[in-house]
């Protein structure tokens, strides 16, 4: 029989749960991409024409095309609607089976659902494996079977979990007289990003390495660093963190290989691998949150906080997005975000508390800009770290936690060079009056070439008022 490997969020032909699957199966594989115009129509009709996940996904979708041509093959890609391509391109190709990797975001749930009726219907299955998570869905409940929402129990039994059952990479090495034959008619190049209706956007400036090729290189690279990490981490002017999240969203780094790495150096006794790990289980958390309580995508996980009343400003809300807040960490992140499409963890939550503890806009109008921007962007982690720092997730912080966006950035910017990078305007200011611009004195502003509200703007809100009002709009779900 002959298996087509439906590629998604699975970019790469190592360690791959789909090709595994299939290759057990089937005697001959076929592998195919679709440039899915059901997710980037919509893009495009909101104007969003550069968007740097579009040319990361064609770098990986080339590569896996090059490597496949080595052995006498090619990738199947089409600029079609997946529901359609899919069963059409399986018929074409005479295909028993479509294997893919399980996808369980709500519109993925339901694409999915389709494809597999039209396979089913004309005799043929789709196969849905687990590929991007460690544990999924049911695999870590409670002792009462029920699905956690609190962080660290979860990780105690998620631990336990993989104690018993590590999560070995598999073994997806394909020989050529194993890939299937493609017709010619069915051989067309790759499309391109103009092609796909996209601008080129700054992404190859950027040191963002591509493709699994890529992924290899930083996982290398924070191989050597991984036992700093939970000193490094909380830093952003420092290197601390693995900068791999684009690559875990694209499975173009293979999260089995990573947890296992992750895993023996933990157990060899290093603290910085213990907590990087522990991140990889926020992950499979938020996933899970997602997938057992799919409501949190339009709403908040606990209801009462729905009933909040946001001040939902546009102009504050377009100050934050530009990244001229009068904030200086704050405006720091927001360009970093805007010029790059990453953003260091410890900048996400000052920020999403900023957006929503000092600003007092919807979480949502915050969720939905990272969800534009974001390279890495997941709708999980995303709407997880967004509500937690609204105080309406799981295991949120509570909300009478309110984030100080000038402690924040003396505490974690301490020097101030982050700042500097991204808001150079400020440059010359010192360690001491970069994070509050406006307390310095007079005389070393204009020394520092800074006039509040011509080169940089004042605060656009006092944060002790702001925090005041913040108690009074949360008082709605008091005692919940
Ligand atoms: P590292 O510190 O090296 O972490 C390793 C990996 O662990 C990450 O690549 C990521 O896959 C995972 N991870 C780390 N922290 C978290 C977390 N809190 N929740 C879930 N997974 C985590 N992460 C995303 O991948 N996509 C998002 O859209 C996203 N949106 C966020 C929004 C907000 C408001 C907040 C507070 C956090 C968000 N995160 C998101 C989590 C986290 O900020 C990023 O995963 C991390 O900054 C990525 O950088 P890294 O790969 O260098 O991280």
């Amino acid at each position: 029989p002959l298996g087509l490997v439906w590629l998604r969020r699975d970019l790469r032909l190592h360690d791959h749960a789909a090709l595994h699957a299939a290759l057990r199966v089937c005697d001959k594989v076929a592998l195919a991409f679709v440039f899915d115009r059901d997710i980037l129509d919509p893009l495009l009709q909101r104007g969003l024409r550069a968007d740097r996940r579009v040319e990361f996904i064609l770098a990986a979708v080339a590569e896996i095309d090059a490597l496949l041509h080595e052995r006498g093959a090619a990738l199947i890609v089409r600029h079609e609607r997946a529901r359609e391509a899919i069963p059409a391109l399986a018929a074409e190709l005479g295909a028993q089976a479509v294997f893919c990797g399980r996808d369980d975001e709500p519109d993925a749930l339901e694409r999915d659902a389709a494809v597999e009726r039209a396979l089913r219907a004309d005799g043929r299955d789709l196969h849905a494996v687990k590929e991007h998570m460690i544990f999924e869905r049911d695999e870590v409940l409670t002792a009462q079977g029920k699905p956690y929402s609190v962080f660290t129990p979860y990780r105690t039994a998620w631990l336990a979990r993989y104690d018993a059952q590590p999560q070995h990479p598999l073994d997806s090495r394909v020989q050529p007289e194993r890939l299937a034959p493609l017709p010619a008619r069915m051989q067309r190049p790759l499309p391109t990003l103009s092609e796909l209706g996209f601008a080129p956007t700054n992404l190859r400036e950027l040191k963002l390495p591509l493709g699994a090729t890529g992924a290899r290189e930083l996982v290398d690279d924070f191989q050597r660093r991984i036992d700093d990490y939970d000193q490094a981490r909380d830093y952003p002017a420092r290197k601390g963190p693995s900068y791999l999240s684009v690559h875990l969203r694209f499975g173009t780094a293979s999260v089995r290989e990573l947890a296992a790495i992750a895993w023996a150096r933990q157990q060899a006794g290093s603290e910085g691998a213990r907590v990087w790990l522990s991140e990889l289980v926020w992950r499979d958390f938020y996933f899970q949150i997602l997938f057992h309580h799919p409501h949190v995508v339009n709403a908040a996980f606990k209801p009462t906080y729905d009933r909040i009343e946001w001040r939902n400003d546009p102009a504050q809300y377009a100050a934050w997005c530009e990244g001229r807040t009068g904030y200086p960490l704050v405006d720091a992140a927001m360009r970093q975000i805007n010029e790059t499409g990453y953003m260091h963890n410890r900048l996400r939550m000052v920020v999403a508390s900023f957006l929503t503890k000092d600003l007092g806009i919807d979480w949502r109008w915050g969720e939905r800009y990272f969800a534009d921007h974001l390279n890495d962007f997941d709708l999980a982690a995303n709407n997880g770290g967004w509500q937690w720092a609204a105080s309406s997730g799981c295991d949120a912080q509570p909300y009478f936690r309110i984030f100080n966006p000038v402690s924040q950035s003396e505490k974690f910017d301490a020097n101030g060079d982050f700042i500097r990078r991204y808001v150079p305007e400020l440059a010359a200011l010192s360690a001491r009056d970069i994070h509050a611009p406006w307390k310095a004195p007079a005389a070393l502003l204009q020394a520092a070439g800074v006039s509040l509200g011509v080169t940089y703007p004042a605060p656009i809100v006092r944060h002790d008022l702001a925090r005041a009002e913040t108690l009074e709009r949360y008082a709605v779900v008091k005692g919940e």
